[in-house]
């Protein structure tokens, strides 16, 4: 096929015009050299800044929260990057999840609802409260949840919203607060994916009644492990902060024993807040980085039959781009299937991956709802209905579409973009014979 061809039909606005793909030499898989032959940026990003804090809080003996002073600094820090007026670091982002449930008082009879499209963690916080995850299905242009058919799955029983921003884009936060208010209805927002990311020129994490953030290893902002959740309302962070220290308040002293609350000890290291900050430096730049980069990768596939890149709501004013998602059609590629198309790109140094299967039809979900407490607390009738209503056709075919690249293949230099389109131009002109091995 020729170029011309490559991009026929295609409309560019004037403003999205990028510079054409081009297309050269045999896929790798086929005989070819790789289009990339150098790896992409390694994670994380460290110096002197990080090995110098993580040694001051060494020699300083202060290891814990609680004598020393740098988880403090931390979450001062990130309440200020976010807007919010409060902050409160945990030892992981499923454990903010799960200690911000707890507070908002999340247990069993409740019904939260959620993606389907996220990672596992959202649900197994439901589910170790006891309550009962509801899946919305998948808007499958954003790769968010579809929010215009969140209110149908509202009934008395509905507890909480627990919308995703996926992938660092943001979720229809307009719509779900409307329908939040209107129903009367908490949001809590899983921004583990989504540092930095913007609504109507907003932290998210800050529009609902709290937001989760995740610094695993693999997230934006990273100390290995750790998470933070974030409130304007002081007094909701007050009883996260109980929950997290084992039902002890910021204000009880070391002999008080009158406990008010369940709790964990999920307390996040002085180690860790050291790194945080340090890795705090670099993050605006970062995500500056990604996100001209991810722009100008969207230019180029835009260009390319078949590669749907995921859009954004309109008021998602800056997408923090932990993940890169596109859908791709193997109609416009002979056939190819989407594990061939995987394969051959991977096999042209662009490592990638197919994204999340189905959550909402993993097994453990059943496992768990055929529980005795389960089926104690919600009775037959009603988890048979569960099973019945649990369905999520657009995700289910999503799923099946879905390529992604991680945030770190957005922090190489501009010509890593002009390679990730040309390998994908050069394994549609050869399809057909790719789809031949
Ligand atoms: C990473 C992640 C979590 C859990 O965070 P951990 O720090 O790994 O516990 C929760 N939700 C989403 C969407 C995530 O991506």
């Amino acid at each position: 096929m020729k170029r011309r061809n490559f991009i026929a039909g295609t409309v560019l606005a004037p403003a999205a015009a990028a510079a054409p793909v081009s297309v050269s030499g045999k896929p790798a898989l086929l005989g070819g050299a790789p289009v990339r032959q150098t790896a992409f940026p390694s994670w994380p990003v460290q110096d002197s800044l990080e090995s110098t804090g993580l040694s001051e809080v060494l020699r300083s003996g202060k290891w814990g929260r609680g004598t020393g002073k740098t988880v403090g600094r931390f979450e001062e820090a990130y309440a200020k990057t976010t807007g919010a007026k409060a902050c409160l670091a945990t030892a992981n982002g499923t454990s903010s999840l799960l200690v911000a449930l707890s507070a908002l008082g999340i247990g069993p009879g409740d019904e939260v609802i959620v993606p389907p499209y996220t990672f596992v963690a959202t649900i197994n916080v439901i589910l170790q409260n006891f309550a009962l995850p509801v899946f919305v299905d998948t808007d499958r242009d954003t790769f968010q949840i579809d929010a215009r058919k969140v209110e149908a799955a509202i009934n008395p029983n509905t507890a909480l919203l627990m919308p995703v921003h996926l992938g660092g884009s943001v979720a229809d936060l307009d719509t779900l607060l409307v329908i939040g208010e209107k129903r009367r209805i908490p949001i809590l927002e899983d921004a583990a994916q989504a540092h930095l990311a913007e609504w109507r020129g907003k932290s998210v994490g800050t529009f609902g009644r709290a937001g989760c953030f995740s610094f695993q290893a693999s997230k934006n902002l990273n100390s290995g492990e750790g998470g933070a959740i974030v409130s304007n309302d002081e007094a909701l962070i007050g009883q996260c902060y109980a929950f997290h220290n084992n039902s002890r308040g910021r204000n009880t002293a070391g002999a008080d024993f009158s406990y008010q609350a369940r709790g964990l000890n999920l307390r996040l290291t002085e180690f860790q807040a050291a790194i945080l900050l340090a890795q705090m430096s670099r993050l605006k730049q970062q995500s500056k980085t990604r996100e001209e980069n991810a722009a100008a990768l969207t230019a180029m596939l835009k260009q390319v039959p078949g590669i749907a890149p995921a859009t954004m709501y309109a008021n998602c004013t800056r997408n923090a781009y932990h993940l890169y998602m596109f859908r791709y059609d193997p109609a416009h590629f002979s056939g190819l299937p989407r594990a061939g198309f995987l394969k051959a790109l991977q096999a042209e140094g662009i490592p990638c991956s197919g994204g999340y299967s189905p959550l909402n039809r993993e097994p453990l979900l059943k496992n768990t709802l055929m529980s005795k407490g389960y089926r104690r607390i919600y009775g037959e009738k009603r988890l048979k209905d569960w099973f019945e209503q649990n369905q999520c056709p657009v995700n289910d075919r999503l799923c099946g579409e879905a390529v992604w690249f991680t945030q770190t293949m957005l922090l190489t230099e501009r010509a890593g973009m002009e390679q990730i389109a040309g390998a994908i131009a050069r394994i549609q002109r050869h399809a057909a014979d790719l789809a031949k091995l």
